[in-house]
């Protein structure tokens, strides 16, 4: 059943039998002839956890429904967009609705000016705006302004942090005493890697060091609000105050890349959360309702910089498509009603601390770190973990067996153990309850207590 894997399941006991996935793999054999590896993103193909890919026939609320009729409590959300569950009414609705009046025009809509006014009245962080259709395409214009603003070239960026698939970004620090970055993907030049500088996390010296060496010459430093790409990677407040600064004193923007944290960690995601103004801010995610939309925003004296007010070019022929925009709209509504976050964010402490409790009593080595609705299965004995070098990469095996016995038992995580989960909106007391003795039993089976 569990074909193209490499590697040998482990036997355990007390491990569930392993749910009927003859359909997806089916569809996977098929698909593999039309797409490399079967799928259109890399992480979709279940290379870091056992098994096929699913294939995900309809949500609804938190749960998907497979291709064999299996279903489950998702915590996978789309790879966060989806804060308000699969399918939300309210989201759909307003699609449907929209839609009637055709898909797009490549001309401006009010639809635009509506999802704008509400996130730039309700967010102190940003006075203009532009819509683009991914985070990958927000990113990469960010990046692009801040060179346009600034005159610079070179950019920093920390190790785990990921800001989607441009060139720019598609670097990885260096080995040994090189400064400058590598590429971490085949067909991205040497030389624009050369303008990539990859430090790590939570080290101040490392950044100082950085400015030092290529004084004058650093247009921004970008990080996500809360890097949640590899592991989850908080950050301490002060050491984010000393990223401002060190901007403001050599001149460099802060990008804040909060296509994950915005609307997540509240409405005004990070920077909110810090208390700290970025000098670009970028979303995606939870901004399109499960649609494709991204965006990034600045001042206005910033943005002033983009086309066709200024001379730094970024166009779509579908940016700010009207459904698209319509789907947003529907869920940032819906966020804005009073009390939403504090509900979700409650309601993902009381199911990580539970879960904390119960791996501590037991003396397993693991640790659930959650900020906001967004938590992460470590197999790891420390306190904290704030930087790339602080994941065991050993530890991956276990999240291995556990996104197996987890899957067996009606729940499901993405495909990897470095990726973060979500809890929305949709996520009542029951499915959570159900969810926690899930993961307590793998716990179980994982650690081999059973
Ligand atoms: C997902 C993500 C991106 C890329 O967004 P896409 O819509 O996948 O292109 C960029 N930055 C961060 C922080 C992300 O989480």
């Amino acid at each position: 059943m569990f074909s193209g894997n490499e590697g040998e399941v482990p036997v355990n006991t007390g491990s569930k039998p392993d749910i009927s996935r003859e359909k997806s793999a089916e569809l996977y054999e098929k698909a593999k002839n039309y797409f490399p590896g079967g799928v259109n993103s890399p992480v979709r193909a279940f290379k870091s956890v056992y098994g096929t890919p699913l294939f995900i026939q309809k949500g609804d609320g938190c749960f998907v429904w497979d291709a064999d009729g299996n279903q489950f409590i998702d915590f996978c959300g789309s790879w966060g967009p989806l804060i308000l569950g699969h399918n939300n009414a309210k989201v759909r609705e307003k699609v449907t609705e929209v839609m009637q009046n055709g898909m797009s025009f490549g001309a401006p809509t009010a639809l635009e000016n509506e999802l704008a006014e509400l996130i730039i009245k309700n967010n102190k962080f940003v006075e203009k705006i532009r819509f683009t259709s991914s985070g990958t395409e927000a990113v990469m214009s960010a990046i692009r302004l801040a060179r346009g603003y600034t005159g610079r070239d070179k950019i920093i960026k920390f190790e785990g942090c990921y800001h989607g698939h441009s060139d720019s970004l598609l670097v990885k620090a260096g080995s040994g005493l090189v400064t400058f970055g590598e590429t971490s993907s085949a067909g991205v030049p040497k030389s624009f890697a050369q303008e990539t500088i990859v430090i790590p996390l939570n080290d101040t010296k490392a950044l100082e060091g950085a400015f030092e060496q290529f004084k004058d010459q650093v247009a921004a430093v970008i990080i996500e609000g809360i890097p949640a790409n590899n592991g989850l990677l908080m950050q301490d407040v002060e050491y984010v105050q000393f990223l401002q600064k060190i901007c403001n004193d050599n001149k460099a923007l802060l990008i804040f890349d909060e296509v994950i944290t915005g609307f997540r960690l509240g409405f005004e995601g990070a920077a909110g959360h810090y208390g700290i103004k970025p000098d670009i801010v970028t979303y995606g995610k939870i901004i399109g309702g499960g649609l494709p939309v991204g965006m990034y925003g600045a001042s206005a004296e910033i943005m002033g910089h983009i086309s066709p007010d200024g001379g730094v070019y970024q166009a779509g022929t579908l940016s700010g498509n009207p459904v698209a925009m319509a789907a947003g709209i529907a869920q940032l509504t819906e966020l804005l009603r009073s009390g939403f976050y504090k509900e979700l964010n409650t309601k993902t402490t009381e199911f990580a601390d539970s879960i904390q409790r119960f791996a501590t009593a037991r003396n397993y080595k693991f640790k659930v770190f959650q900020i906001g609705s967004i938590f992460w299965l470590a197999f790891t004995e420390k306190e904290k973990i704030q930087c790339a070098e602080d994941i065991d990469p050993a530890s991956m095996e276990k999240f291995k067996v556990m996104h197996r016995e987890l899957l067996n038992r009606g729940i499901y995580l993405g495909p990897s153990g470095y990726e973060v989960g979500f809890v929305s909106a949709s996520h009542t007391k029951i499915e959570l309850e159900k969810a926690k003795r899930a993961i307590f039993d793998s716990l179980d089976v994982v650690f081999r207590n059973k």
